[in-house]
């Protein structure tokens, strides 16, 4: 399994990076976690759009899956013709990107796949997803292949299911969307510090953080996360690769 950061940066995309997309990649299979503003041009370094095998949308705020709507016109409009690709997303996704787009179409080009919690095969790729806990329906995505686990996060705030998803994983890439702070909201992000009680709690061997806002201290989250984790940590990065094998 290989994965790519292509966009890390949290809620916006930033100056230096698009915001959350990821490509996970395992016996010539190429899957897309998530399709931030931002993110469609920046994935074209790492593969061709007629390249991308299917698609998985944690959830439906524009920073996840807006640039969904120029990937559609890419594979609807490609020298190849319309090339149909599997979007799996939570209920309201085809009803959503075809707003988004103002063309009610987009399920010629688009195979929707509603998420629920609970196992999909996606590929090669053994997913296991489970809702987390956000002011709109998310999910946490485990990916098994090979024997190796990478779980992500989605957008959350505390959650017993992320715990679970992330159980023994090889890497948890994980939000950390919010700053050190007293009395930040429930049920939205996550502190890098709970982050790391987050990947203590479940055993994971790297956690990497995502979601990063630009105005935060990196080292402070750096600081927190491992604090609290007591095992390795590091900062997603866009363009960074991460092989598990
Ligand atoms: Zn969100």
């Amino acid at each position: 399994m290989r994965l790519t950061v292509v966009g890390c940066s949290g809620s916006i995309p930033g100056p230096h990076s698009p915001a959350s997309c990821y490509l996970l990649e395992a016996d010539g299979f190429r899957l897309v976690v998530d399709m931030g503003s931002g993110a469609l041009g920046a994935l074209q370094r790492y593969t061709g759009l007629a390249g991308v095998d299917a698609v998985a949308l944690s959830h439906l705020h524009a920073d996840h899956f807006i640039d969904m709507c120029s990937f559609w016109v890419a594979r609807t409009y490609s020298p190849q013709g319309v090339l149909r690709v599997p979007v799996y997303g939570p209920a309201d996704t085809a009803a959503r990107i075809a707003r988004a787009n103002d063309d009610p179409d987009v399920a010629g080009t688009f195979e929707f796949v509603t998420l629920v919690p609970g196992c999909h095969q996606i590929g090669p790729f053994t997913v296991t997803a489970g809702h987390v806990a956000h002011p709109v329906e998310t999910f946490a995505f485990r990916f098994e292949h090979g024997g190796q686990v990478v779980t992500y996060s989605g957008d959350t705030g505390e959650s017993a299911v992320l715990v679970e998803l992330a159980r023994s994983a090889d890497i948890l890439l994980c939000e950390a969307g919010f700053p050190e702070l007293p009395d930040l909201p429930p049920g939205l992000h996550l502190t890098a510090r709970q982050a790391g009680q987050h990947a203590a709690a479940a055993g994971a061997r790297l956690l990497v953080l995502t979601h990063l806002d630009a105005d935060y201290d990196p080292a402070a989250s750096l600081a927190g996360a491992g604090d609290a984790f007591g095992g390795p940590v590091s900062l997603a990065a866009p363009g960074q690769v991460l092989h598990l094998d």
